[in-house]
């Protein structure tokens, strides 16, 4: 037994990085002034809130106007999918009085619960929603995107990266195709917006995020899975996007998101980001790390990798275990000091079986049988030998306790 537990759960949650700490500190006690105030205390908080909001728009190219501070990627997503909704049927009220408009969503079936439940909500509440599947490799194939695309379209919401199965999905060119909509819509004469999202708060770690480049309205990040404070996150919103306001109260971040900013979270979330760049000379060894646990783990009979392995974030591992059940393998591995998980921590709760992993086609017992590894910046090699040691005698053992093989 190694003598530090080992944490392979980095999608679920990550350390606060020790240079984001410092920086947060002196905004708990010494600098703890409303950024709303008038004087000197409140000026300085409000200084440091506008620094965070540069560091985050210099990370996605985008101007400081257009980045709005949340409390995290459950608020964004929700903010999205409400908020641009909202604004989309008001005007389409307003310049026809009487009309019945019947707005469309389209995302995919494997999405983060927030954006996933919010558009079921939607649903339920009358408008139109069309769920994109992956295929069994665990990416969408952006045409199957360009075929649901009607006159009603508003929002498209795909994520960048599977928080569970760590697949990359091909925003730039669903950007490109979205693009293209646009143009043949106002050729049309059609002025109902189109707006694309992107869930990227399991991708900032590793893939370019630059709101041009990928041709995005709105992306999501996440302060706590970059290294950053739980309870901040933002969502940068494309100049002249219609959205209507999260939450109503006072005139923060441009009216649109009311409530005392959490000052040290926002200071924390522009440090964590401006390190990304920094990170990303640490992802070739994290990459070798995590091909190590693919090579020796698939030699344990009866496993296989869940997700593509071309199209992957760099630290995560996915596999099922024939026999296994995954909740009794994450308990055994925690027993030896390893922390995993089978999915998603949100949904841990729950005894479904994966959504991520049965969109795939993956079968409810297969995908009862998962296994999520995710690496961190800071992972070792010894750790990952002693995963590799630990864990074929547990597999072994459970095997024989279930009677399965
Ligand atoms: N979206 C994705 C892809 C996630 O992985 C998570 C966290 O698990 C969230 C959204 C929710 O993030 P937060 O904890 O900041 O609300």
């Amino acid at each position: 037994m190694l003598k530090k537990r080992i944490y392979l759960d980095n999608a679920a949650t990550t350390p606060v990085d020790p240079a984001v700490l410092k920086e947060m500190m002196p905004y708990f006690m010494k600098k703890f002034g409303n950024p709303f105030s008038a004087h000197f205390f409140g000026q300085e908080a409000k200084v440091a809130i506008d620094n965070a909001r540069e560091q985050v728009a210099n990370f996605l190219g985008a101007s400081s106007e257009e980045v709005f501070f949340t409390s995290g990627a459950t608020e964004s997503n929700n903010w999205t999918v409400f908020g641009v909704l909202k604004s989309v049927k008001t005007s389409a009220a307003a310049e026809k009085p009487g009309s019945i408009f019947v707005p469309h969503i389209i995302t995919s079936a494997f999405e983060h619960h927030c954006v996933l439940n919010s558009s079921l909500a939607s649903e339920k509440a009358g408008a139109k929603l069309s769920l994109i599947k992956p295929n069994v490799d665990g990416v969408i194939d952006a045409q199957d995107i360009a075929k649901e695309i009607t006159d009603q379209t508003i929002l498209i919401s795909i994520m960048y990266v599977n928080n569970e199965v760590g697949t990359i999905q091909p925003i730039k060119e669903i950007g490109e195709i979205i693009k293209n909509a646009k143009a043949d819509r106002l050729a049309k004469g059609n002025k109902m917006p189109l707006y694309f999202h992107t869930d990227a708060v399991q991708a900032a770690n590793y893939l370019k995020c630059d709101v041009d480049y990928l041709g995005v309205d709105l992306l999501t990040l996440s302060a706590h899975k970059i290294y950053g404070p739980k309870g901040a996150g933002c969502l940068y919103v494309r100049r002249g996007t219609r959205i209507a306001p999260s939450q109503y109260g006072g005139e923060q971040e441009s009216n649109l998101r009311a409530g005392t900013h959490n000052v040290p979270g926002i200071v924390g979330m522009g440090k964590a980001v401006s390190l990304i760049e920094k990170h990303k000379k640490g992802l070739p060894k994290m990459k070798k790390l995590r091909d190590k646990l693919f090579a020796e783990i698939m030699k344990i009979s009866g496993t296989q990798i869940n997700g593509s392995r071309e199209f992957r974030a760099p630290n995560n591992a996915n596999f099922s275990f024939r026999g296994i059940e995954g909740e009794s393998l994450i308990i055994s591995l925690d027993m030896a000091g390893i922390a995993a998980s089978t999915g998603s921590a949100c949904s841990s709760a729950s005894l479904a079986p994966s959504h991520v992993l049965t969109s795939m086609g993956i079968s409810p017992e297969v995908a009862h049988a998962s296994l999520r590894l995710t690496l961190g910046k800071d992972a070792t090699e010894q750790e990952i030998n002693y995963v590799i040691k630990e864990l074929p005698p547990i597999i072994e053992r459970l095997r024989k306790i279930s009677g399965r093989r």
